[in-house]
């Protein structure tokens, strides 16, 4: 689809196709693109949230004008537009390369929530992040896909904090028509819509379009005036508390998305489940299957031989589960369309060996469905293996069939520009063809000299400050708190101070408190007046999870007591552009799962490919990075069976790291005025991460062992039908 003069009416001829960039995502990872939309108003750019569809409707009409007679703007639009369509032309990608053979295959990958540019408000947190990222990686080496996801009439909610320190959580209807996503319509320029059969009725289905580079992602919506106001409900809110509506929410995306795919003539090769909320689509393919073979057991076959899975929870409680009667009173069409009991539907999400009889876990049937799965990190797989190991009571917990890939990030998403152009410098711009080779950022990271990486990083580190500082005195203004206290945000963060970030979701096993377990030690280690710390920290709690929202309360009012203050702050509404400035800014990024329920994390990656050095927990991805000299361990490599004497440990060997190493090598500063030793650090950890744990690297490993496996298979029986 082009873009159209309706969409922006006040579009200059000669920058028509702006439009074209703001209704594809591809701009989100493009510096110079994300620069064409600021620069016609940084100010309303941040306001609008990055919006670039919103950018060009509400900027001044003169502006406009303006710049479209503007040489040096037009000469850096041409150049976008031009990288731009050759992205989007481009025949000779990775896979084209290496997968000849497979040129018109495509896989289908369900999620039931991306985080692609925080303008797309369909994510909550890390599992989103990644999908997002799976995506941006996909379509830079050219893997046929496309991408089935929900279109939430309300964004994950937005954090506010209240002057007691209280989280209030506001959600924000979107107003679709002002979202970088277009509705799809047929050749009579209808909506194309499915049907969803929930209980004895039916529940209408639209469908949206957003574009990732060259991934088409679809977004399904069932509140439209054809629903009834309770079935408009079911697409309203991300992870919806109500057990029914998120029942009714998984049908809609796993059902409604195999329907969706059929409504629009696509016929996936492979079906990839990220998580277990989107694994209905194997009963509905079932469905399908069964009005060809006739035999379930055929049709279960068939579907399993080309649905892959990766699994991200390591706790049995974190798995999708329904009570029985849930089940029956929503799915009972689809038992009988399969012509098989109500019981034997059932077991399709039980354990066989051990048979929970009123329940139905999501996991469960994903795992069952799948030819191959995936836990996202080596440790997780052993975790995931274990958990379970009673599937296949038969086999010894390490050939559980649960293979790992470890998660990564999309760098060009996640480095900051400066980083970026600081690379371009020194690296050439082709780097971003090197990404997954580790011999090539050993030796190139050196060629950069130590001063000018500080420099950038100094400057990450400003961007920061001065963000935190807009983002505090917006809060305290809202709070109403007075103009003196307001006044001191101009001393907030101290530009020379080591600063340490912590941000992520509040749950308790992240342990976001753990630093303040001896309020008097950390005292002493923010204070010191020679040497002195600061802390950001940012994140939500689910709105539901009492303890998550008091430990947000505890910091934030640590952070107003004199003990603490201007060193601990608490930024609040923790998404994507907040985590962009930290993951660039801070010098230290600080995590402390207790281990192994982190079954990846990725935040640290958006740190370490900015220089920002680790100092984490050996758990999920950070266990795979450490080497001894690109962070910092907390803890040892090994498990505990004792929930408090683990912490106790990981805390004093955080503190004693905090106090004996990382402060005094961040503080060391010989005649040249650089700090040597951290910078060398800064580079081991640009130098390991970068090429390791990259989505690039992570979507070859897909490729590899999930998806090329399903497509030879594929070809034999297509080439040798006898088998
Ligand atoms: C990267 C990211 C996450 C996930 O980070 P973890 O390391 O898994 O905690 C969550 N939220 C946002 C906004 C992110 O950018």
């Amino acid at each position: 689809m082009k873009s159209n003069g309706f969409r922006f009416p006040d579009l200059p001829p000669r920058l028509k196709n702006l439009g074209d960039l703001a209704t594809n995502l591809w701009f989100s990872w493009h510096s110079d693109a994300v620069r064409l939309f600021e620069s016609l108003d940084p100010h309303l750019w941040k306001i609008l949230n990055e919006n670039p569809v919103r950018m060009l409707r509400e900027v001044d009409v003169q502006r406009l004008k303006d710049v479209s007679e503007n040489p040096d703007y037009l000469a850096e639009y041409d150049r976008v537009i031009k990288a731009f369509n050759s992205y989007m032309r481009n025949k000779n990608t990775w896979f084209a390369q290496h997968f000849p053979e497979f040129p018109d295959k495509t896989v289908a990958y369900f999620s039931m929530e991306f985080g692609i540019h925080e303008c797309l408000p369909v994510y909550s947190g890390g599992l989103g992040m990644l999908a997002g990222d799976h995506l941006k990686s996909s379509s830079d080496l050219g893997i046929p896909m496309v991408a089935m996801g929900i279109l939430y009439r309300e964004s994950y909610f937005n954090q506010q904090i209240a002057s007691n320190g209280f989280q209030q959580s506001q959600y924000v209807r979107n107003d679709f028509d002002r979202l970088p996503v277009r509705l799809v319509r047929n050749g009579d320029n209808e909506p194309v819509t499915v049907r969803v059969e929930v209980d004895n009725r039916e529940i209408g289905v639209r469908i949206w379009r957003a574009q990732v580079g060259r991934v088409p992602l679809y977004l399904l919506d069932t509140d439209y005036h054809e629903n009834t106001p309770e079935d408009r409900k079911i697409t309203e809110r991300l992870y919806v508390g109500d057990r029914d509506y998120r029942l009714m929410q998984e049908m809609v995306l796993g059902m409604g998305g195999v329907r969706v795919l059929k409504a629009l003539g696509i016929k996936p090769s492979i079906w990839h489940l990220n998580e277990g909320h989107c694994s209905l689509l194997v009963a509905e393919r079932m469905r399908d299957k069964l009005k060809k073979d006739g035999n379930i057991m055929d049709a279960q076959a068939r579907v399993r031989s080309s649905t892959v899975f990766t699994t991200h929870t390591p706790v049995p409680a974190g798995n999708e589960v329904f009570v029985r009667s849930r089940i029956e009173a929503h799915l009972k069409n689809l038992w009988e369309a399969l012509k098989i009991t109500d019981q034997e539907f059932m077991s399709l999400g039980q354990n066989r060996w051990n048979p929970d009889p009123n329940s139905f876990n999501m996991t469960i049937l994903a795992l069952k469905s799948s030819v191959m799965s995936n836990a996202v990190s080596k440790l997780h797989r052993k975790v995931s293996q274990k958990m379970w190991s009673n599937l296949w009571p038969e086999l010894p917990p390490d050939r559980i069939p649960i293979s790992s890939i470890t998660n990564g990030v999309h760098i060009r998403t996640w480095m900051a520009m400066d980083m970026k152009q600081l690379l371009d410098r020194y690296l050439g711009a082709d780097w971003r063809y090197h990404q997954h080779e580790p011999e090539y950022w050993k030796e190139k990271i050196d060629s950069i000299p130590d001063k000018d990486i500080w420099i950038t990083h100094e400057h990450l580190k400003q961007i920061l400050r001065r963000d935190v500082r807009l983002r505090i005195q917006a809060q305290m203004e809202r709070n109403g708190e007075p103009p003196e206290i307001i006044s001191n945000i101009s001393r907030l963060l101290d530009q020379d101070a080591l600063t340490i970030g912590f941000a992520r979701r509040f749950a308790q096993y992240k342990r976001g408190t753990l630093l303040f377990r001896d309020r008097e030690r950390l005292k002493r280690l923010v204070n010191n007046p020679d040497r002195p710390v600061q802390i950001i920290f940012a994140g939500k709690a689910h709105p539901a999870d009492q303890p998550g929202k008091a430990l947000i309360q505890q910091i934030y009012q640590e952070s107003r007591n004199p003990d603490f203050q201007s060193r601990i702050v608490f930024v609040e509404n923790y998404d994507m552009g907040i985590a962009r400035n930290l993951v660039a800014g801070v010098d230290v990024w600080l995590n402390t799962p207790r281990r192994p329920m982190e079954a990846s994390g990725t935040s640290g990656m958006k740190a370490a490919c900015n220089g920002a050095i680790n100092l984490s927990v050996l758990d999920g991805w950070w266990r795979e990075c450490y080497n001894g000299e690109n962070g910092w361990a907390i803890g040892e490599d090994r498990e505990y069976d004792n929930e408090w004497e683990q912490d106790e440990a990981d805390y004093h060997s955080l503190l004693r790291l905090l106090e004996e190493q990382v402060v005094p090598m961040y503080y060391d500063r010989p005649e040249t005025k650089l700090p040597c030793r951290w910078i060398e650090r800064m580079k081991a950890s640009m130098k390991t991460a970068i090429p390791q744990f990259n989505t690039h690297r992570m979507i070859e490993e897909y490729m590899e062992s999930l998806y090329l496996p399903v497509l030879k298979k594929k070809k034999t029986k297509k080439d040798n039908p006898a088998s």
